[in-house]
């Protein structure tokens, strides 16, 4: 029985991570739940969920159920210091994350230094501070498991492979929802056509980089991390279908890719059962599948990849500050306040103005993740769209 702490649980990934716990009963039992303001879901999964202890990050949300009798209890905190907390608290076996945002880099750390085993699909906290993380896990032993899909095929695919063997890493991208438009008539798309994914049901910061590729330029730098790959054998091609999650070609001319349908509970039932496989009916037949297709990236559609990938090879504060800008930029476009073509304008002028800094500590993070917030709020306009 593995003792779960999920921080993010009223998300879409956390949801599945839930309907995972509930189809397996006899293997995970969930002792602590993190939501941000949907205290309407988070009070449903308390009551599935008896034995946990929650914290709800959004202020107002929180003093809401401090003040509760029937839930003070159990209430852990209304922070996202708390997050920390609870787990530093916990007695979990495994700590999932599934937080969006750079918010969720310090209880990964916490968690890792502690000696708890992390399954996380907080890909911001490994594109800011994947050193910190994986020095962390091996210091305490424990492992940094991914739950993107993309990470659980690559984990599949080189198991049992020796380093020496590894030709490249190619990294499947659906292409998002606007792949299939004239790249001249992406400047002012609407929220709403952004947000209708081809394949995927996601939350909305990662369908928004999704449409931008942005997700693919975190996803590259995740892969670099988790599984010490240097970024010139890492590639990324569009394959609509999301069938395959990704591809290693060997040294051999052979190439292994895994495959499944597009349904996140099978990478997440892959993580949170890491290392063993337990028994699922998720997935389809192969006779299912409709005709598999891969393309080159066309960077006058995607102009935030190419940013992103040079701010992965840039290294040191440059993937946190393409993070922070990309956050900023999302939330604005997300709220009207920017248009969907102006994304990459915020994201690489931000990349331009702030210099790269090495990182030896979380600290040396957190300062150009909030000096990247400083710096867009003084030199860009955010504001509501006329018309
Ligand atoms: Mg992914």
């Amino acid at each position: 029985m593995k003792r779960i702490v999920l921080l993010g649980s009223t998300g879409s990934i956390g949801r599945n991570v839930l309907d995972i716990v509930r189809r397996h009963p006899d293997q995970f039992r969930v002792v602590g739940l993190a939501g941000h303001r949907n205290i309407d879901v988070l009070r449903a999964q308390c009551v599935d969920h008896p034995d946990a202890r929650f914290v709800v990050t959004d202020a107002a949300a929180a003093s809401q159920v401090a003040n509760d009798p029937a839930w003070r209890t159990r209430f852990a905190g209304g922070t996202e210091a708390a997050l920390i907390d609870l787990v530093r608290g916990s007695d979990a076996d495994l700590v999932v994350n599934a937080l969006v945002g750079f918010v969720g880099l310090a209880p990964t750390l916490t968690a890792l230094q502690a000696g708890i085993p992390v399954a996380t699909a907080n890909k911001e906290s490994i594109v800011a501070g994947g050193e910190l993380l994986l020095r962390a896990a091996r210091t305490s032993g424990v492992e940094l498991v991914p739950i993107d899909s993309e990470h659980v095929a690559i984990a599949q695919c080189l198991a049992g492979t020796s380093r020496r063997e590894i030709e490249r890493v190619i990294l499947t991208a659906s292409g998002g929802a606007l792949r299939d438009r004239a790249p001249e008539s992406l400047a002012e798309v609407s929220v709403r056509d952004v947000l209708a994914h081809p394949t995927w049901r996601m939350g909305a910061k990662i369908t928004v980089d999704s449409a931008t590729l942005v997700n693919k330029g975190l996803e590259i730098i995740e892969a670099h991390w988790l599984f010490g790959l240097p970024y010139d054998i890492i590639d990324v091609v569009i394959h609509p279908q999301s069938i395959v999650h990704s591809i290693v070609r060997f040294v051999d001319g052979s190439m292994i890719a895994q495959m499944a349908t597009p349904d996140m509970r099978i990478p997440i039932l892959y993580a949170l059962a890491y290392p063993n496989r337990l028994k699922s009916d998720l997935g389809a037949d192969v006779l299912e599948f409709p005709a598999l297709s891969f393309a080159p990236v066309d960077h006058r559609r995607y102009p935030c990849f190419p940013l992103a990938v040079a701010a992965a090879r840039a290294g040191g504060t440059s993937p946190t500050i393409l993070s922070a800008a990309n956050e900023v930029a999302v939330e604005a476009f997300l709220g009207g306040k920017l248009p969907y073509g102006a994304i990459p304008d915020v994201i690489g002028s931000a990349l331009a103005a702030l210099p790269s800094q090495p990182v030896t500590s979380i600290d040396d993070v957190i300062e150009a993740d909030h000096a990247t917030r400083r710096w867009i709020r003084d030199h860009r306009t955010l504001e509501p769209k006329r018309n």
